[in-house]
């Protein structure tokens, strides 16, 4: 049988017209032998509703900024674009697929979705003391390191508690919401990964695997792991 994940999309503009994503999340799901399917945000709750019962995981993918009415704060100077239709899809999507025990990997954009989505706030811009997070370097390169919590399902994963990644965020997880548990920082102390406790697999991470596992093929354990907890899911 066919293990179905769904990703995330977002709009290119504010106009609504067109869609965007890159091919690497479809890729590295298709290459850990999942079925992709891409899920437009004009989806309504209703939609997602009878969608969860037909997929085995979701992927939540990078782009702009969350609205940080999401996290009870006004917009800042600093904040970026921001994708409303998409915030209110993920957001809906994110409560019903934990609520289900459905696998969720959350990348980049998708860690901050998932913290919000669970009562947790995040820095609009990062704060001034932070290493070049919005790396300048190929997508690739790993700029700086990431020290893994001993013991953490990230640690197992990888079996060293120190990787370097690559980085392509100005925002960040500041307060970590309910149920949450960090499981990596940079070495400045910017929260790079985390999962929810008492759930089978909701982990989000702050670097972009997707575009690091054709040079480093340590990055290809996140979805492979996320695959084989998919593939578990008995829900549909
Ligand atoms: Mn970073």
């Amino acid at each position: 049988m066919h293990t179905f994940v769904g990703l995330t999309l977002g709009y290119r503009d504010s106009q609504y017209r067109k869609l965007e994503t890159t091919d690497r999340y479809s890729r590295a799901v298709k290459n850990a032998g999942g079925v992709p399917l891409l899920l437009p945000p004009l989806l309504k709750q209703n939609d997602i509703c009878s969608l969860l019962s037909h997929l085995d995981g979701i992927l939540l993918t990078g782009g702009v900024d969350i609205d940080p009415r999401y996290f009870s704060r006004p917009v800042k100077q600093k904040n970026g674009r921001i994708d409303p239709l998409r915030d209110k899809m993920e957001i809906i999507l994110v409560r019903q697929a934990l609520e289900k025990n459905i696998p969720i990997l959350a990348i980049c954009r998708g860690i901050q979705v998932l913290n919000s989505a669970c009562g947790g706030t995040l820095y609009q811009d990062l704060p001034p003391f932070s290493y070049q997070h919005l790396q300048k370097a190929p997508k690739w390169y790993p700029v700086h390191k990431i020290n893994i919590k001993p013991g953490s399902v990230l640690h197992k994963l990888y079996s060293t508690r120190q990787i370097g990644v690559n980085s392509f965020h100005h925002q960040s997880v500041k307060d970590p919401g309910e149920n949450i548990k960090i499981l990596a920082r940079a070495e400045d102390g910017v929260i790079e990964a985390l999962k929810i406790k008492n759930h089978p697999f909701a982990l989000g991470v702050q670097w972009h695997p997707e575009e690091m596992l054709n040079k480093y093929s340590l990055q290809k354990k996140l979805f492979q792991y996320f695959l084989g907890k998919a593939n578990k899911y008995a829900g549909r």
